[in-house]
């Protein structure tokens, strides 16, 4: 938990997040700002700021977290048409919350390469 950031906050219940799913390893959470018909958040419940500050154990939920990822695909009904998954790392790759996350991203044509 980081008092300062704002997805410890929706974990916590201290700020309202639209949750689709959770365990006790991760929350999956409606993109407040969609860039897609279906654009959730994949969080891991432990604060950790970017892909680099990763570390020995946290494979467990990061597994899981891209089970997680299929299943919500699978369950929004989008899954077979096709999604996409993405974590954005640091200020360049367009990073604006410093607590990682993945972007489920499904329910229309992506273009390739992504801007
Ligand atoms: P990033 O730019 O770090 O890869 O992704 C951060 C994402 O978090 C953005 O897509 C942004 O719309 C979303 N976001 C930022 N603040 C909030 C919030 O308070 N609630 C929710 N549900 N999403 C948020
Ligand atoms: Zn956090």
């Amino acid at each position: 938990m980081s008092t300062n950031c704002v997805f410890c906050k929706i974990i916590s219940g201290d700020i309202p997040g639209h949750i689709v799913y959770q365990d006790d390893l991760v929350v999956a959470i409606e993109d407040i700002n969609p860039q897609a018909p279906h654009h959730y958040l994949l969080v891991p419940k432990k604060h950790i700021a970017t892909t680099l500050d990763l570390s020995e154990g946290d494979e467990t939920w990061l597994g899981h977290l891209y089970l997680v990822a299929g299943n919500i695909a699978k369950e929004k009904g989008f899954a077979e048409e096709g999604f996409r998954v993405v974590n954005n790392c640091n200020a360049a790759a367009g990073q604006t919350v410093w607590h990682i996350h993945f972007h489920l991203l499904g329910g229309r044509e992506m273009s390739w390469p992504p801007g």
